[in-house]
């Protein structure tokens, strides 16, 4: 089943077009990766699966419904974004417990989602810390806490490692994906890092100037790039 489908989807802002009928399907479970330069317009594409912004023309579907004019929070969706996004008045319990709450889940329900997300998360010693107590790896821990604890279909990623330091990157991005190999669930995550392109993805989309240039396996597109612009983005070999 797909899990998530694009089908011509434009956005303007003003005059400017910065997706261009764009068409993309994510089957359910899938890590797909969008990968391309700063400005190609992978944050508007993810921003415009989210709902956090609408799109100009085109449909969107998750799960075969037509979501384009849905609100964010009834897409089904949990996004992690660059910047933590955390309440910084909140514990870190309280972060993962304010969404459950106010969508009217049980008390009991809330604490199970807790105990299951601090397990696989590994945050347990964390709950009662505010965001300010945590380092940046751990903030981003709970940020994907927030989504997880939500019990989404699809996970939205935007760059959520690119302020963190080499080792701890590559420490989350171990992470990531044991999370995804346990909850096989579908994952769509934008970054500009070809290493992290080619470590996370079963597929990867090169974006240039809001339009995909390629969508395929990473080693089948570093082997095979459609153009000289993937290849020299994906550093393939001439
Ligand atoms: P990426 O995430 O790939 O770096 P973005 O999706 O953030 O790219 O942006 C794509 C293009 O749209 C860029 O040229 C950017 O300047 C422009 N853009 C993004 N947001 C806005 C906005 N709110 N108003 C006008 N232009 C925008
Ligand atoms: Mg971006």
């Amino acid at each position: 089943m797909t899990s998530v489908l694009v089908r011509d989807v434009s956005l303007n802002f003003g005059t400017v077009e910065v997706l261009k009928a764009l068409n993309l399907d994510v089957p359910e479970g899938e890590f797909l990766v969008l990968l391309g330069p700063s400005g190609c317009g992978k944050s508007t594409l993810l921003n415009c699966i989210a709902g956090l912004l609408d799109v100009s023309a085109g449909q969107i579907f998750i799960k075969n419904k037509n979501v384009t004019w849905e609100e964010p929070k009834d897409r089904g969706i949990g996004m992690v974004f660059q910047s933590y996004a955390l309440y910084p008045q909140m514990t870190v319990k309280g972060n993962l417990s304010f969404g459950l709450k106010n969508a009217g889940v049980a008390k009991d329900e809330i604490e199970k989602r807790i105990a299951r997300t601090s397990e696989i998360l590994q945050i347990g010693p964390l709950l009662e810390r505010k965001p300010s107590q945590l380092s940046g790896g751990q903030r981003q821990r709970v940020a994907i806490g927030r989504a997880l604890v939500r019990d989404v279909d699809v996970f939205l990623f935007d760059e959520p490692l690119s302020n963190l330091d080499a080792k701890l990157r590559s420490e989350l991005r171990v992470e990531i994906k044991r999370l995804h190999q346990r909850l096989a669930n579908t994952m769509i995550y934008v970054t500009h890092d070809q290493i992290e392109a080619m470590t996370l993805a079963d597929r990867i989309a090169v974006m240039k100037g809001g339009v995909i240039q390629q969508l395929d396996a990473p080693q089948a597109i570093y082997n095979r790039p459609v153009n000289r612009f993937v290849a020299g983005f994906l550093g393939s070999p001439a």
